[in-house]
C-alpha cells in the first residue's frame, strides 16, 4: 500500500477532527489526521484565560472522563485533556500540512498541502472550524497592526484605549478583562443592546459596568474607519465622529473556508451561505467527502454547532462510510 493512502483523511485536529479519528479507529480504519498549525490549534488560541461555557462531560470525546478543577474547563485543561485522549488511542497526525485542494479522482480523493506533499483516501473529512476566518470589517485601516480579530490578553492593553467591535459572547467577555486589566474600554455595537446570545451570567456584569460607566459603550453605531490614533464612528440617524483609539479588537465572529469547500465541489447555499450536506450522514455532494463539526454551519448558523453538539457528526461520518449505521 502506498504509505500516503488511507481509508479516510481528516482535515483539521481539533476535538472533532480527533473524534472522526477515534470513530475511525473503532472501526478498524486507517487513518490520517492533517493539521495545519499544531495540535488543537483552534483551542489553543483561545483567550489565554478562557473558562469555557461548556461543562466538562459535554466535551468529552471517545468516552474517557474529563475531570476539572472547576464547574467548567479551562483552555489550558481541555488542551491537555484532548492531547492525552489523542494519545491514549494512538492518533495518526501529520501538523503543519496546511491542505489547499482536494480533489476526486477515479473514486479516490488526493489532498495537497502548501509543502508539496500528497494524500490519498476513499473520503475526507472536513473537521476544519473556523477560527481561521475572522469576519472583516471591510474599512479602511482594518489592516493596522493595532486591530486584531483574536483576543489572547489583557495585561498589554494597560492604561490604553481599546474599542471592542461586537456585542456578542466574545466582545463582551473581552471588554471586561480588559477593564479590569485597567483599559479605557468602548464597546462598539451595531445593534441597540448587548446580543442575545450573550450567557445570562456574563450579561448584568456588562449591563451593570456600562450603565455606572467603567466601560463606555455606543449601540446602533459601526466603525467607519480606523487610524493611527483615531476611529471614525456612526451612531445611527446621528452625525459621523471621532474617538481617540490604541487599539482595536474586532470581535466579528468567524465563518469556515468557503475557498477550500468551493474548491473540494461542496455547494455552498449563496443564499444563508451554507454548505449542503445531509445532517444524517454529515456527507456533502460530493460522494465520500463529509463536513464534521463548526464548519457545517457556515456563516448563517456559524454559532449553531459548537463542540457539545459536533462530537456526534464523528460517529454519523464514519458509520455512513462503513454502513454501518445502526
Ligand atoms: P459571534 O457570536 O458571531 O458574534 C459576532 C459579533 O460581531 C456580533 O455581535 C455581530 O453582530 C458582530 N459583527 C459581525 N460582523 C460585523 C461587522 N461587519 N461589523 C460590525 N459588527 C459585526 O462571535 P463570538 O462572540 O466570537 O462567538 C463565537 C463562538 O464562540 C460562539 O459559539 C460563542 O458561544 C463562542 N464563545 C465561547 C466562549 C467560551 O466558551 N468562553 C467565549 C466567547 C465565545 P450581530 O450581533 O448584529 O450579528
Amino acid at each position: 500500500m502506498d504509505s500516503n493512502n488511507y481509508d479516510i483523511l481528516i482535515i483539521g485536529s481539533g476535538p472533532i477532527g480527533l473524534a472522526c479519528g477515534i470513530e475511525a479507529k473503532k472501526k478498524g480504519l486507517s487513518h490520517l489526521i492533517l493539521e495545519k498549525g499544531f495540535l488543537l490549534d483552534a483551542v489553543y488560541r483561545f483567550p489565554t484565560n478562557c473558562i469555557f461555557f461548556s461543562t466538562p462531560e459535554l466535551v468529552e470525546i471517545g468516552d474517557i472522563p474529563f475531570l476539572t478543577n472547576g464547574p467548567k474547563p479551562t483552555r489550558t485543561e481541555l488542551l491537555r485533556y484532548y492531547t492525552k485522549v489523542a494519545e491514549f488511542y494512538d492518533l495518526n497526525f501529520r501538523l503543519r500540512q496546511n491542505v489547499v485542494g482536494v480533489a476526486k479522482n477515479n473514486g479516490n480523493f488526493e489532498v495537497k498541502t502548501t509543502t508539496g506533499d500528497y494524500y490519498s483516501a476513499k473520503a475526507v473529512v472536513l473537521a476544519i472550524g473556523f477560527f481561521d476566518h475572522p469576519n472583516m470589517l471591510d474599512i479602511p485601516g482594518e489592516d493596522l497592526e493595532k486591530v486584531t480579530h483574536f483576543y489572547t490578553e489583557s495585561h498589554p492593553y494597560y492604561r490604553t484605549k481599546v474599542a471592542v467591535i461586537g456585542g456578542q459572547n466574545s466582545a463582551v467577555e473581552s471588554a471586561l478583562e480588559l477593564y479590569r486589566a485597567g483599559a479605557e474600554v468602548t464597546l462598539i455595537h451595531r445593534e441597540e443592546t448587548v446580543g442575545r446570545s450573550v450567557k445570562y451570567w456574563i450579561k448584568p456584569d456588562i449591563e451593570n459596568r456600562i450603565k455606572e460607566g467603567s466601560i463606555k459603550a455606543f449601540f446602533n453605531t459601526v466603525v467607519k474607519e480606523i487610524h493611527a490614533d483615531k476611529i471614525h464612528v456612526q451612531t445611527k440617524n446621528e452625525a459621523p465622529f471621532e474617538l481617540d483609539n490604541d487599539f482595536v479588537l474586532a470581535m466579528t465572529g468567524y465563518h469556515p473556508d468557503f475557498d477550500l469547500l468551493r474548491q473540494a465541489g461542496v455547494e455552498i447555499n449563496e443564499d444563508g451561505f451554507i454548505p449542503v450536506y445531509n445532517r444524517e450522514t454529515m456527507e456533502t455532494n460530493v460522494p465520500g467527502l463529509y463536513l464534521a463539526g463548526v464548519v457545517a454551519g457556515g456563516i448563517r448558523d456559524a454559532n449553531r454547532i459548537f463542540i457539545e453538539n459536533g462530537r456526534v457528526h464523528a460517529k454519523y461520518v464514519i458509520d455512513h462510510f462503513t454502513g454501518t449505521r445502526e
